[in-house]
């Protein structure tokens, strides 16, 4: 139980590089990459906290 591995929120792949999340209302969203960010945010827009 020590591997604490973070999913994209979009696809769900590992994510494995830092620095591609986002605040929302829901809390921090980490993604695998700025493509899943960017449709993310797209989808999700009114919940992104500026
Ligand atoms: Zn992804």
């Amino acid at each position: 139980m020590s591997t604490d591995i973070l999913k994209c929120a979009l696809c769900g792949l590992p994510v494995e590089i830092e620095g591609f999340s986002l605040e929302t209302v829901d809390g921090i969203k980490s993604f695998c990459c700025a493509g899943c960010l960017s449709v993310y945010s797209l989808l999700n827009g009114e919940k992104i906290k500026e």
